[in-house]
């Protein structure tokens, strides 16, 4: 029996019930590929799963779905001449029969999961997919970015070209500016030309949201932003919103709408419900949705943006698999500044 190398947990709790050990190594079924895991992102998710936060979840599971890697053996029914193809991972395992699958909407299908949530996700040496889901990646590109293509840059691709559909001209407002959600919309909104108008907090944070590209950023400890954004948008209001927060900014975000505009909820910090005005949403003809994993076109529009350096992933440090504990506890204490990856063991 081969054997490989994976960080798991035999129960729920803190990143101290993470652990390195030997597991048999996954085959693949007929239509998978083998992948050698060479980068996983830790994503929040993964801190919930963990913390036995994700009602379906059990432990003994290995975690991870931000994974690039190189295709080290197919199953029976795929072609060999893929052995050997650096990889990053669509992170849905959808049904492909669906009407939203067969619209290219796999984000949407009603019995799809999340690579990793059933188990042989990329906290291990090697993992198995369908190979549908291993797209080969730009030559070049370093490992560690590819990563991040599907879940964060993905992500953030359907939501401001995809559910907001921006363009040149058109003006963001981004809340939470420097989340890992936050800094990597602004990227994706700059490259097709948009005006990014960021909201922070605190001070310190500006600096980071500077770097990422921002045109014009708002520091609002009161969170009471939108007069200073109606201001600065000659009362226009902007394109579109953002929304990593909406817990306390929900109410100031929509009234820096402007006509048409789109409000992209992503953000469940307070996890509770916010109030809205109808009155606003009739007059300004407001549109608000949500927003979640990338589509196949995301990714692939997310890899050309990381290959150009359009968009620079912020990785605020790399570990070895061996330390997921302390990736763990540095995303959970909100001490990084964008993901934490793991490459290499010990
Ligand atoms: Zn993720
Ligand atoms: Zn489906």
């Amino acid at each position: 029996m081969d054997m490989m190398r994976a960080v798991t947990f035999s129960q729920f709790g803190p990143p101290s019930v993470l652990r390195t050990v030997e597991v048999e190594k996954p085959k693949p079924k007929p239509f998978d590929v083998t992948i050698r895991v060479a980068s996983a992102g830790i994503c929040y998710h993964d801190v919930l799963s963990r913390a036995g936060m994700i009602p379906r979840d059990r432990p003994g599971l290995i975690l991870g779905h931000e994974i690039a890697g190189e295709i080290v053996e197919t199953g029976s029914e795929v072609s060999k001449t893929r052995i050997g193809q650096r990889v990053a991972v669509y992170v849905r395992l959808y049904c492909g029969e669906c009407s939203y699958c067969l619209s290219g909407r796999h984000d949407l299908c009603r019995r799809s999961t999340v690579v990793g949530e059933n188990g042989g996700g990329g906290y291990g040496e090697f993992t198995c997919v369908p190979s549908r889901n291993a797209i080969e990646i730009p030559d070049g590109l370093d490992l560690n970015v590819a990563a991040m293509a599907c879940c964060p840059v993905g992500t953030s691709v359907r939501a401001v070209l995809g559910q907001a559909a921006l363009g040149p001209g058109d003006i963001c407002l981004i809340t939470g500016a420097s989340g890992g959600l936050g800094l990597h919309q602004i990227q994706v909104a700059r490259s097709v030309g948009a005006h990014v108008i960021a909201v922070t907090s605190s001070e310190e944070k500006v600096a980071h949201i500077e770097k990422a590209g921002a045109d014009e950023v708002i520091i609002s400890p009161d969170l009471q932003f939108s007069g200073e954004v109606w201001k600065r948008t000659q009362k226009q209001g902007v394109t579109a919103v953002m929304e990593n927060v909406v817990t306390g900014t929900f109410e100031q975000s929509l009234r820096s709408c402007g006509q048409n505009a789109a409000v992209v909820i992503l953000g469940n910090i307070g996890a509770k419900p916010v109030s809205l005005d109808p009155g606003l949403m009739i007059v300004r003809r407001l549109r608000v949705m949500g927003s979640g994993n990338a589509t196949y076109t995301d990714m692939h529009r997310a890899l050309h943006l990381l290959s150009t350096g359009r968009v620079k992933p912020f990785i605020d440090r790399v570990l070895p698999f061996d330390d997921a504990a302390a990736g763990h506890s540095a995303m959970e204490n909100r001490k990084t500044t964008g993901r934490v990856v793991m490459s290499g063991w010990r």
